[in-house]
């Protein structure tokens, strides 16, 4: 019997403007794909909370005993600087400006975009599949698509026939757009596009001659379309239909739009049970903007190095304060915010600590049982983590008052209490016990007492060459010693 037997979830379907009763295509299996992040530059804050949205999405799956193959793309190609099919490949854009190669772009901020997510604890996805590596099954994608008559080809590139499909498919039914409400939106073409109607999208763009980014292709050497390659990656890994398709609120449109539009004229399927957005994240109720300076980097949090923040918080807190928010709200991240959750997380982490110590007794007053399912229940219900969080902050009190002679609980409860705390504070909303974190510090610490020692002995019986390698060899794993009258102190660079 797994867990997902008794736990229906409903998930809000952004195609239905529903929550709907979650039904995996195959019972036990979940396919779950992210739009990830392109990597030229560092991970905005923003991506960082969408991303982690979906990794408790794929925990709570995976708890409830699931099987999850969780796809979350590298966006490496191919992503042209405006909205559209104009515009220079953001990557190339910056390989110009660093007068690097854009793969040395790719690999920094890859590097960087991992090293932020593991910060803040996030579980790998299951396959992480990058656009340059799926150039040929974009290609086989856009033939399909203009053999079933939805694309054209104009000087070296493909354009996806928008109006055609509208014919017979809808267009704009994730985004609840009206093809003559865009057409009415958008200016006319001037003349220099290759393009049927200005709502025509890029499957596939011939490379301008100093253009870096190029593959061979049956129309022209170029790059694919911005939206191609999550349908052919998607496809790829979880099939022509699949389960949830998550990603940013923005990615709605026309992102999003586009992938179902390029699955419904190449396979002749929706591709997608249930869409997923995350809504955005603001800063001090604003957008967040570069241009206007009111942005702060995931670093610049952890650091503090930051005018709207008054000190540096820890990865959990900003998980924690993540999770306050249902992931369908707006996101507002102030100082005064954060603080607050600061505070509610040491609490947390508090009653964490309390399991392992409380005394039980032949009674409970409260009830466990009923206690646990609530926090099901809060999950269940479109992973709703505020409601959830409520629940732990009631067995925090719980515990709290047991420890203050002002209730009981048996022992068989306090097992459930402790499993169904650690399953959920851990594992689902993957929060981390800073004071364990400590005690790998107090171990580093005692380590390196114990060499400090050694060296004195050293020194004691005269023997300065052993004293010096111990010194300069701890030096070079980022370790100085500091001798003074008192004695030898050290600290980590
Ligand atoms: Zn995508």
């Amino acid at each position: 019997m797994h867990l997902y037997e008794s736990n229906p979830i409903k998930i809000y379907n952004s195609l239905t403007g529903e929550k709907e009763v979650f039904k995996p295509i195959n019972a036990g299996h979940v396919g779950m794909y992210v739009c990830g992040p392109t990597v030229y530059s560092k991970v905005h804050l923003g991506n960082v909370r969408t991303f982690m949205s979906f990794d408790m999405v794929f925990r709570y799956l995976k708890h409830l005993g699931y099987k999850v193959r969780y796809v979350r793309n590298i966006t490496d190609a191919g992503h042209l600087e405006n909205d559209a099919d104009a515009g220079e490949d953001k990557i190339t854009k910056k390989a110009r400006l660093e007068q690097i190669e854009p793969m040395e772009v790719v690999q920094r901020y890859t590097v960087d975009f991992h090293n932020i997510l593991n910060i803040f604890n996030f579980l790998p996805p299951s396959i992480e599949p990058t656009a340059t590596g799926h150039i040929i099954e974009q290609i086989e994608l856009i033939s399909a698509i203009i053999e079933n008559g939805f694309a054209y080809e104009v000087n070296g590139s493909v354009y996806f026939d928008v109006h055609k499909f509208n014919d017979t498919h809808t267009y704009g039914k994730l985004s609840k757009r009206k093809l003559e409400d865009l057409i009415h939106n958008t200016r006319v073409l001037d003349g220099q596009s290759d393009k049927r109607n200005p709502q025509d999208f890029a499957l596939w763009k011939k490379a301008e001659p100093q253009h870096i980014m190029r593959w061979p292709s049956p129309w022209s050497d170029g790059f694919p379309g911005w939206h191609l390659e999550c349908t052919a990656m998607s496809t790829k890994y979880l099939g022509e239909q699949f389960d949830i398709h998550g990603g940013g609120m923005d990615l709605k449109f026309p992102h999003h739009e586009c992938e179902i539009a390029q699955n419904e004229a190449a396979k002749g399927k929706s591709p997608v049970n249930y869409w997923m957005h995350a809504n955005m994240l603001e800063l001090n109720g604003q957008r967040m903007s570069k241009s206007t300076g009111n942005t702060v980097n995931p670093d610049e949090l952890l650091s503090g190095n930051n005018p709207f923040f008054s000190k540096a918080f820890a990865p959990g807190v900003i998980r924690f304060f993540t999770a306050q928010s249902s992931y369908r709200s707006v996101l507002d991240l102030t100082d005064d915010g954060v603080l607050a959750s600061e505070k509610g997380f040491y609490r947390l982490m508090d009653g964490m600590g309390l399991l392992n110590s409380t005394k039980v007794s032949r009674t409970s007053t409260l009830d466990v049982a009923a206690w646990r399912l609530k926090c099901y229940a809060a999950m269940n219900d479109d992973f709703n983590t505020p409601i959830l969080i409520s629940h732990l902050f009631e067995a925090v009190k719980y515990l709290n008052q047991i420890k203050e002679n002002k209730a009981s609980i048996t022992a068989k409860d306090l097992e459930v209490l402790k499993t169904t705390m650690h399953a959920f504070v851990y594992d689902v909303l993957g929060l981390e016990n800073s004071a364990e974190t400590n005690s790998g510090n107090d171990k580093l610490a005692g380590a390196v007492e114990l060499l400090i020692k050694l060296r004195q002995e050293a020194r004691a019986n005269k023997d300065f060459a052993l004293s010096d390698q111990i010194r300069d060899e701890l030096a070079e794993v980022g370790i100085q010693l500091k001798d003074s009258k008192d004695g030898t102190t050290f600290s980590l660079s």
